[in-house]
């Protein structure tokens, strides 16, 4: 049997690299050859791979107890992630509740808000999302993302979801004003909205400002719309702040966190909810319970690497890492910008522009000529479709990202 990879096209022979070890910012092969991984393996990894403390974390948990029942059980390992967890949330959040993955936690999110809904009395099944949007590839996440070549063959399948155009810099009134139009027809329908925010990530690294989520956050607190984040990119610092939501005054209902909440080693996943959310369902009648489990729920061994990397949080001032790869970022935009890269932006850890391309969407092929431009020179970058972006772990060395930055540079003189 061979394996059939995700996001690949099989038919075009992409090679498939084997790696065999890891090590910081660096994916080791077989044969010893280091690669940068410069997207943090898509985005997982915060604090470097094959972090030591996390490591032995997950040793010392595998010698205790691998998996339970979550179901009328518990262990030490799930109760001290929401211990841990609620040391950088707001006492707003009081329960969280475990899955497996980004997906898994934003079709918990959008289950739990609608059931909110539901178990006191009303029918507001209708979600809002954003234009361009990402929330996984389930099917609630895919209903809640944008329709591209992605989902296409699923269309019919998926549930309808209301639109409110991406915030453009100068625009964002136009937003703003869509959600309120939204509100005042059909209001008393929706039951929840879902953003990423600051940061649309698959949707092309499209940023927009904090005041927008403030301003969305108020309508739907005027409308009693329950308000969710996906953090699922944006958490764990890869914005500037510990979660994207911190750089605003709100406080969400709901916030998903996957991608780094283990540090990037093993899945697991958390959607965190306030007490009004969680007491929708405290009830006497069963049927009032919130019906979802998957079967690995807390996994223990996941939520001893969750500890782990949430205690070098607690310990070590890992948005100092952050920043210094930040103004490393601030002294790269005018070299892009010569070099004609278009709508230069860095946010955090993130740095993103585009490349001149006739179309705009993820199967063009200049991409994929980048992408194996900076494969063959030792760099991982995926761009997406004209879309080059650079989002390490945060432990990577100036080194790396001086010869991420030279490779990026020898690829657009040759392409470009
Ligand atoms: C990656 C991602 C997801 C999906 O997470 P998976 O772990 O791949 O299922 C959902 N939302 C956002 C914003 C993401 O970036």
């Amino acid at each position: 049997m061979k394996i059939w990879h995700p996001f690949t096209q099989h038919g075009l022979n992409e090679p498939i690299i084997e790696i065999e070890t890891s090590d910081g910012e660096f994916l080791i092969t077989p044969g010893g050859e280091k690669i940068i991984d410069g997207i943090s393996s898509w985005w997982v990894n915060t604090i470097g791979h094959k972090n030591p403390v996390v490591s032995e974390a997950i040793q010392k948990q595998a010698e205790k107890l691998h998996q339970i029942i979550f179901a009328g059980f518990t262990h030490k390992p799930a109760l001290n992630v929401a211990e841990n967890l609620s040391k950088f949330l707001p006492e707003n959040f009081t329960h969280v509740f475990f899955s497996d993955s980004g997906s898994t936690s934003v079709e918990v999110a959008l289950k739990m808000a609608v059931g909110y809904h539901f178990n006191k009395g009303s029918t507001r099944s209708k979600v809002v999302a954003m234009e361009h949007s990402y929330h996984g590839d389930t099917f609630g996440g895919m209903s809640s993302g944008a329709r591209s070549v992605f989902n296409e063959p699923y269309t019919k399948m998926l549930f309808e979801v209301e639109r409110i155009p991406y915030p453009v810099e100068g625009k964002e009134n136009e937003a703003i004003e869509a959600y309120k139009k939204l509100l005042q027809k059909e209001g008393g329908k929706i039951g929840a909205i879902i953003l990423e925010p600051l940061v649309l990530g698959s949707g092309g690294m499209f940023f927009y400002k904090p005041f927008v989520l403030e301003e969305l956050y108020k309508l739907s607190k005027e409308y009693r719309v329950i308000f969710c984040l996906d953090e699922v990119m944006t958490g764990f610092g890869r914005t500037g702040t510990m979660f994207a939501f911190n750089q605003t005054n709100i406080i969400p209902d709901i916030i998903c966190l996957s991608k780094g909440l283990t540090g990037g080693s093993i899945p697991l996943a958390a959607t965190v909810c306030t007490k009004e959310i969680y007491d929708a369902y405290l009830s006497e009648d069963k049927a009032k319970m919130f019906f979802h489990s998957s079967s690995y729920t807390a996994n223990p061994i996941a939520c001893a690497a969750a500890n782990a990397n949430l205690e070098i949080w607690q310990n070590t001032d890992i948005l100092a890492d952050v920043k210094r790869i930040n103004e490393f970022y601030l002294g790269q935009i005018e070299r892009i910008k010569n070099l004609g890269g278009k709508n230069v932006r860095t946010l955090g850890d993130i740095f993103a522009f585009e490349v001149q391309t006739d179309g705009n969407d993820y199967v063009s092929n200049i991409g994929v000529k980048f992408y194996e431009y900076f494969r063959k020179n030792g760099v991982l970058l995926r761009p997406l479709g004209n879309t080059i972006y650079v989002m390490p772990p945060y432990c990577i060395s100036k080194e790396s990202l001086e010869k991420i930055f030279d490779v990026i540079e020898n690829a657009m003189k040759e392409y470009l």
